[in-house]
């Protein structure tokens, strides 16, 4: 069979080379063209000569301009491409091109634990929330024993799971940046997974107090018995205060455990969107399948989060047009401004954002990866948009501005609602939470048969022609529907891999 490419857009003047030992020197490609040298896998040939500040096309938009002249069949490598510079934010078109609202799709349900807010969970977990880390291997403790000795006899909860961090003390906690981390603890007790049962595991003398968690002038207030303060001094020595975690923790299941999974409307489906280990395959296969799957469940009436400011912000010209309203648009615009600020501040831009993962993957800067992750987001219009560690309130399409960093982006979706998450991955990671669900989605079958006990969905049938994007994104709504429902469980679940939660926090420590 001859050497295959994938080109994506009818405007591109490169391609990506599909075969997995890459394409030697004068081999003659499908469509005719003639490679000069070896092209590896996932790499760019030139389709075309391509004269030194020419303009090196890719998902229709230029990736970069040639640093010198690049004969047609070379390898466009990576240090032939100067990078443009990012979209100007004062510029902007603001909701101009605003996408028509698909046909609904109805009937679609997943089998839910029912929540008193309205929201719905795919799984039923105690949550044991800490208020500094000080008291996390204390909470971890206490959860590993709560899963020996008390889950057995309450079947209905899937797991305990301690929510420990790196944030509570020690830190300018009235400094601007340090609502971030607070209201991201917050609201992750708060997620739709967690059943609405919340026990805090306190210090005591901390500055991130019980109160100023969880205000108790708001309905989230904690005190009496799902509090448990290490200091007090009721406990002697550290058997009572895991004694103590352990009876309220008590109480919480068996709450819990009386929920039953209750047919659920897609709509209250939380759908976390998030790609790490991207290579130049993302953008072609993984991704697109994604975004078509964001595009039924956005029709189905869930709410689709996409985030990683960093990996939107080239293709910010992109997002603004689909922005429902001139004030979404402006909400994007204020969320990229604010990235851009706190990278300059600490003497880095977006380019800081590829790896070397990336770039041997074939991505050539930040622009080439940015158009490839924002395929994420389907084409449905952008209907909300919020800051790090914020609530998602709105169904549909919602931008969730997070750091592209994988643990970081996942644990502020987490904070934000997602009750399932999405992870394209074309180097490879085994990452999972262990507060949702995490499909990940493979770019390349090479990965997929490489590690068939982690990931759960190869799209490198989508390059091969075996399936298209359409049957890949179906198959994945599917997927995602069965998983939320209990019926499926994802590699990551299997194995148990939690990555730690990690907290972003952009405020001074002291
Ligand atoms: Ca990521």
């Amino acid at each position: 069979m001859d050497p295959r490419l994938v080109r994506v857009h009818a405007a591109d003047n490169v391609a990506i080379v599909v075969d997995r030992e890459g394409i030697p020197a004068a081999a003659t490609c499908s469509d005719g063209l003639k490679t000069r040298e070896f092209v590896p896998q996932s790499h760019k040939v030139a389709l075309s000569d391509i004269a030194a500040g020419e303009a090196i096309v890719r998902y229709g938009t230029p990736i970069g301009f040639a640093s010198r002249a690049i004969d047609r069949g070379s390898w466009v490598r990576e240090e032939l491409l100067t990078i443009p510079p990012a979209p100007d934010l004062d510029t902007l078109p603001l909701a101009t091109a605003v996408p028509q609202p698909q046909p609904p799709l109805e009937g679609f349900t997943f089998d839910g634990y029912r929540n008193f807010d309205g929201t719905a969970g795919t799984r039923n977990i105690l949550a044991l929330t800490t208020t500094v880390q000080c008291v996390a291997p204390t909470a971890e403790f206490a959860a590993e024993r709560i899963r020996r000795e008390l889950l057995p006899r309450y079947p209905g909860v899937d797991d305990v799971v301690a929510l420990g961090h790196s944030y509570g003390c020690g830190v300018a906690i009235d400094a601007p940046g340090a609502a971030v981390p607070i209201r991201t603890v917050r609201n992750l007790a708060l997620n739709p997974n967690l059943g609405g049962e919340r026990l805090v595991v306190s210090l005591g003398c901390e500055k991130l107090q019980p109160d100023r968690l969880f205000p108790i002038d708001e309905s989230c207030a904690c005190g009496g018995d799902n509090l448990v303060r290490l200091q007090d001094e009721r406990h002697r020595g550290f058997s009572e205060m895991v004694a103590a975690i352990l009876e309220a923790a008590e109480k919480r299941l068996e709450v819990l455990d009386r929920r039953r999974r209750v047919a659920c409307p897609a709509s209250d489906l939380v759908v976390g969107l998030q790609c790490g280990g991207s290579d130049a395959f993302s953008g072609v296969t993984a991704n697109p399948a994604v975004g078509h799957a964001a595009d039924l469940l956005v029709r189905a009436g869930a709410t689709m989060i996409f985030s990683e400011v960093t990996e939107v912000r080239d293709a910010a010209h992109l997002i603004t047009p689909r922005c429902r309203s001139e004030e979404v648009a402006r909400g994007f615009i204020r969320e990229m401004r604010w990235f851009d600020d706190y990278l300059r501040i600490g003497g880095a831009d977006r380019s800081a954002n590829t790896t070397p993962g990336n770039r041997r993957g074939g991505l050539a800067n930040i622009v080439e990866k940015a158009m490839g992750s924002v395929v994420k987001s389907g084409t449905s219009a952008l209907v909300a948009v919020t800051a790090p560690g914020e609530r998602v309130k709105k169904k549909g399409l919602v931008f969730a501005a997070t750091p592209a960093s994988d643990f970081i982006c996942g644990t502020l979706q987490l904070a934000a609602g997602m009750n399932m998450h999405v992870f394209t991955t074309g180097e490879g990671t085994p990452y999972g939470l262990a507060m949702a669900p995490v499909i990940k989605v493979a770019s390349r079958t090479a990965l997929a048969r490489r590690w068939p006990d982690l990931i759960d969905l190869d799209a490198g049938r989508i390059a091969t022609g075996e399936t298209t994007i359409e049957a890949l994104g179906r198959e994945l709504f599917d997927l995602i529907l069965g998983v939320a429902s209990g019926r499926r469980r994802t590699c990551a679940e299997k194995l148990r891999l939690h990555n730690p939660l990690a907290l972003f926090n952009p405020g001074p420590v002291t």
